[in-house]
């Protein structure tokens, strides 16, 4: 039996190519090819089975007003006001710096209006279930999953017919469809694509965690924050409680807002790096308005350190 064609992809930046190389051509880190059977074509041309319709520009209705607030105001601001449906929006940032966190909370609001799918793929549903406990999450209409498989993950979908989809974190779910590891780059790219074919097919919003590497990259593929449409950023420091959430890219709103997040862990034991709540009640203004009210002048600097 002939042996299958592979190819090689760079997990940094995407390139191919047909053999090994110890460096990458595009990006020029070493030792990011990784082999990988090629992606079949099949597998693009059958979600597109619903062709769309050409709509006349005064008939296009806006969507502005049809978005959904989750009622955490840094939150809605950071995304433009809120969700629109039909979005594809990534949330990025180091492993234990609070995006279930913070997602849970923006979900636990979000089911008040609607079902809300949250697939944890990374831990496991009592896990979420504590968590939620300590934020106070009370909604009635979420549901927690706890699987890898995407084509799982879409038979779920297809029985529960939900409004909002999270899925945590994109890095650790798979499709049937490719042989290679979940998290690599060929997987999160597919991964991405159905759920992105998905998500403007059905209108659903969907939220996808992904991790970011050492190097500042959401873990692996750049090429994801291509493919969707709003890439957020939860940023900060674990030793300090304040959290950034930054619009790096949004195809609905300005990426020049920030959301400003105050986390604490209501139990000394706990490690500073685990979040129990965070807040997003416009810390920044009470913070300025703080300064204010002690001082007779004060010279406000936003500092960050980096190289
Ligand atoms: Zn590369």
């Amino acid at each position: 039996m002939a042996k299958q064609k592979t190819i090689f992809s760079c997990q940094q930046c995407g390139h191919q190519s047909p053999k090994w190389m110890g460096k990458c051509p595009e990006c020029q880190q070493w030792n990011t090819l990784v082999e990988e059977l090629p992606v079949a074509a099949s597998s693009h041309s059958r979600a597109l089975a619903a062709p769309g319709k050409a709509l006349k520009f005064s008939e296009i209705t806006s969507c502005e007003e049809d978005r959904l607030r989750c009622g955490i105001g840094e939150f809605d601001r950071t995304l433009g006001g809120g969700v629109v449906p039909g979005s594809l929006i990534l949330v990025g940032g180091d492993p234990g710096i609070g995006k279930s966190t913070l997602l849970l909370q923006a979900v636990d609001q979000l089911a008040k209006q609607g079902t809300v799918l949250y697939v944890t793929a990374e831990e496991s549903a009592r896990q979420v279930k504590l968590r939620g406990q300590r934020l106070g999450v009370t909604a009635d209409k979420l549901y927690l999953l706890a699987e890898t498989s995407l084509e799982q993950i879409n038979a779920r979908i297809k029985e529960l017919k939900p409004d909002f989809l999270v899925i945590d974190s994109i890095q650790t779910i798979f499709t049937n469809s490719l042989d290679s590891a979940p998290g690599s780059v060929s997987q999160v790219r597919e991964c991405t694509g159905q759920l992105m074919i998905q998500a403007k097919g059905d209108g659903l919003p969907t939220f996808l965690v992904g991790h970011v590497t050492k190097d500042g990259a959401i873990a692996g593929p750049r090429v994801l924050e291509h493919m969707v449409d709003t890439v957020l950023y939860f940023e900060g420091d674990p030793g300090h409680p304040y959290r950034i959430l930054r619009a790096v890219k949004n195809r609905f709103g300005s990426t020049n807002e920030i959301g400003v997040f105050e986390g604490f862990s209501p139990a000394d034991n706990l490690p500073s790096s685990t979040l129990s709540v965070i807040f997003g009640l416009g810390v920044l203004e009470r913070f300025i308005f703080n300064v204010r009210a002690n001082f007779t002048s004060a010279s406000i600097l936003s500092l960050r350190n980096g190289t």
